[in-house]
C-alpha cells in the first residue's frame, strides 16, 4: 500500500526539454495509480520507469492540447492489441471526446478508437468526482483552449494541478491549503506580461499562487531549459517561503507527510 506521493512522468513545456516527456504526473494512493495529463512521450517512460505490469487505474486529462494528451495515441494501441492488459478510465475535461474524435479522424473513422481501450468519462466542472481512491474537482483556469485546474484529496492530504492557465483569481481559493501545488511556470521573467489574454504564468506568478493560497509546498513544471532551471525557481522562491522545487521526472514527492522544508 503506497502512501499519497506524486511521481512526475514528463515535465517539458510544449516544445521538449532536451531527453524529457511532455506533462504526465503520476498520482499514487494506496492501491490506486492515476496519470494526470499524457503528453507526448510519457507512456514510453512511464514504461521505462514502472514496466507494463504496473497498469495505471486512470488517466485524467486537463486540456486537449498535444503535450497534455497526445500519448493517449500509443498508450489505446498498447491496450487495444493486448501488449497492456490494463483497463484504464479515462477522465477528459467538458468538449474533449469531441475534440479528440475529431483529431483521430484523420486516420480512423470509426468514432470508438477510444472506447476500444478506455472507460471514457466527461467530469463537470465544479461537481466532484471519484478516481480511485481520490477525491477529485476541477476548475476552468484561463489558456488557449479550455483548461481545467485539478485538485486531488485522499485521507486529509490534497494535491493541487494548476495546468496550463494565464493569470486568475479563481485559482487562490481553489488551492487554499493544498499540500502540494504543482505549477506551470512556462513563461520567462522577462516576458511581456501586459496581453490580456495570455495563457501562461512566470516562475514568480507561480510562487505567488502558492503563497496566496497558503500552500505548504510548490513544484514548478513547464518550465523551458532555455528560461533557466535556477532562474525559475529563484523567481518562485522570492515569493513564497516554502519547499520549492523543480519538479523532477521519476521523483518521488510525498503529498501525504510533506515535502522537507529544504531548500
Ligand atoms: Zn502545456
Ligand atoms: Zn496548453
Amino acid at each position: 500500500m503506497n502512501p499519497f506521493q506524486l511521481i512526475p512522468i514528463g515535465t517539458s513545456p510544449a516544445w521538449y526539454n532536451p531527453g524529457e516527456p511532455n506533462s504526465g504526473f503520476l498520482l499514487e494512493a494506496g492501491d490506486s495509480r492515476i496519470l494526470v495529463d499524457c503528453g507526448s512521450g510519457v507512456i514510453a517512460r512511464y514504461l521505462a520507469l514502472f514496466g507494463a505490469k504496473q497498469p495505471i487505474d486512470a488517466v485524467v486529462i486537463t486540456h486537449v492540447h498535444a503535450d497534455h494528451c497526445l500519448d493517449l495515441v500509443p498508450l489505446k494501441y498498447g491496450i487495444s492489441l493486448g501488449t497492456l492488459d490494463w483497463q484504464p478510465q479515462l477522465w477528459l475535461p467538458p468538449g474533449a471526446r469531441r475534440r479528440l474524435d475529431r483529431l483521430v479522424s484523420t486516420w480512423d473513422g470509426g468514432g470508438d478508437f477510444f472506447e476500444d481501450a478506455f472507460e471514457v468519462r466527461e467530469y463537470d466542472p465544479g461537481e466532484a468526482f471519484r478516481v480511485g481512491a481520490f477525491d477529485c474537482s476541477s476548475i476552468e483556469v484561463p489558456h488557449y483552449v479550455e483548461s481545467f485546474a485539478l485538485r486531488f484529496e485522499h485521507e486529509g492530504s490534497s494535491f493541487g494541478y494548476t495546468a496550463d492557465l494565464g493569470p486568475n483569481e479563481q485559482i487562490i481559493p481553489f488551492m487554499q491549503g493544498v499540500d502540494v501545488l504543482l505549477a506551470e511556470a512556462a513563461l520567462p521573467e522577462d516576458a511581456d506580461l501586459s496581453a490580456p489574454d495570455r495563457g501562461h504564468i512566470t516562475a514568480s506568478e507561480a510562487g505567488q499562487i502558492a503563497a496566496s493560497a497558503a500552500a505548504h509546498s510548490l513544484l514548478l513544471t513547464h518550465v523551458p531549459v532555455e528560461n533557466g532551471f535556477e532562474a525559475a525557481l529563484t523567481a518562485a522562491r522570492s515569493k513564497f517561503v516554502g519547499p520549492t522545487r523543480l519538479a523532477t521526472s521519476g521523483e518521488c514527492y510525498p503529498v501525504a507527510q510533506r515535502l522537507a522544508a529544504v531548500r
